[in-house]
């Protein structure tokens, strides 16, 4: 086995598409979520306990905008939208404000 098929083995697809998501479903907004709350509570954690954690805040940063870029945005047209709009659509019918089309976030998860 070389380097090259295991960059693209199954199970590091699998795990690349878990921690970096592309599928606009409930989890995966959910996921993207837990990230924020992750970045809140790390820079808490800088102001009260040490500035290191400003390593984990940068982190977590990076993670998100990867999410960003990879999850949040119009499915038809690719227009980026925010994550707060998209958790709405959740639980609401919801209209992308470039293309017009309907936005259905997928309640299963794979
Ligand atoms: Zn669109």
């Amino acid at each position: 086995m070389n380097l090259h098929s295991i960059f693209h083995s199954s199970f590091v697809l699998k795990w690349k598409e878990r921690l970096f998501p592309t599928k606009l479903t409930k989890r995966n907004l959910y996921f993207a979520e837990g990230i924020v709350c992750l970045i809140g509570v790390s820079m808490f954690l800088a102001l009260l306990i040490s500035l290191w954690f400003l390593i984990a805040v940068f982190f977590f940063v990076v993670w998100f905008m990867i999410l960003n870029a990879r999850l949040l945005h119009c499915p038809k047209c690719h227009a980026g939208e925010n994550l707060n709009r998209l958790m709405y659509a959740v639980n609401h019918p919801f209209y992308c404000r470039n293309c017009g089309a309907r936005i259905v976030i997928e309640k299963e998860s794979d």
